[in-house]
């Protein structure tokens, strides 16, 4: 049998980049997929499609993880869909990198906005509408382990999401479900590699022994286990999936 069948998942984000991998991986190990999306419905069409065709089964729901609202629809409608929620992966998110004194308080309230204030929206969700034995998966970013300018609001977003993970599995515990963060490395995703030269790229691929940067995958694989129940005994972790970069 495959790990995760049986197993409904909601993916936060999975139009593209990583969560889209997460997404694919997850419905080949046999979940149903709720592919959440904040705007681009083609791209999130592109992944139920391509679920359906390996046999699979996703429905795409758009919310805006950041608006309290949307959040509340997108639980409640994808527990009319399929009866449950087993697993959240609280993928979604943006990079605003800037120096400290250059950023603006629109860019802080809209870092702060989708990185924290979402993931917080679907825990409060998650709360009382995650399947008992669940499993939730947090996303925070490898950036919070090592000290680099401009990535001043980025690493306390996710600082406050790496908190987030170990006071909820303390909370939501009792009813069986687990709840860990996965940091990714430099991962070759548009957030990633928008903007930055190649040489950019590469010295930040050398800082891990494989001399590479992530794929999606990697990062997807991670989730994977993490989100089956032979990941059970992990909780409250927060596991860098970085080749080993810091
Ligand atoms: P991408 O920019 O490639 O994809 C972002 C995804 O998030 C898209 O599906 C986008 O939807 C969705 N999204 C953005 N804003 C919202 C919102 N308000 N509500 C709902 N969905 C939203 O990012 P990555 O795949 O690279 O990043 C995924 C996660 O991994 C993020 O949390 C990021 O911080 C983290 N991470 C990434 C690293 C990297 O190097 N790539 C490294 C470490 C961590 P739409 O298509 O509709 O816009």
């Amino acid at each position: 049998m495959k790990t995760l069948t049986g197993k409904v998942i909601l993916v936060t984000g999975a139009s593209r980049g990583i969560g889209a991998a997460v997404a694919l991986k997850l419905a080949d190990e046999g979940a149903k997929l709720i592919i959440n999306y904040a705007g681009n419905k083609e791209a999130a069409a592109e992944i139920v499609a391509k679920i359906l065709h390996n046999g699979g089964e996703a429905i795409a729901l758009q919310a805006d993880v950041s608006k309290s609202e949307e959040v509340k629809i997108l639980f409640d409608h994808g527990i009319e869909h399929y009866g449950k929620i087993d697993v959240l992966v609280n993928n979604a998110g943006i990079m605003i990198t800037k120096l400290i004194k250059d950023t603006t308080d629109e860019d802080f309230t809209r870092q702060f906005g989708i990185n924290v204030r979402g993931p917080f929206n679907t825990l409060r969700e998650a709360a009382t509408k995650l399947a008992d034995n669940g499993s939730v998966i947090n996303f925070s970013s490898t950036t919070t382990r090592v000290m680099m300018p401009t990535y001043g609001t980025y690493v306390a977003s996710k600082a406050a999401v790496e908190q987030f993970t170990r006071i909820f599995a303390k909370e939501v515990g009792v009813r069986g479900i687990n709840v860990n963060t996965v940091s990714p490395g430099p991962t070759n995703t548009e957030l990633f590699t928008k903007g930055k030269p190649q040489e950019v790229i590469d010295r930040l691929a050398s800082l891990n022994p494989f001399n590479r940067i992530g794929e999606p995958e990697d990062i997807a694989r991670v989730v994977a286990f993490l989100a089956s129940d032979d990941a059970k005994w992990i909780n409250a972790q927060n596991i860098g999936a970085n080749g080993g970069m810091a």
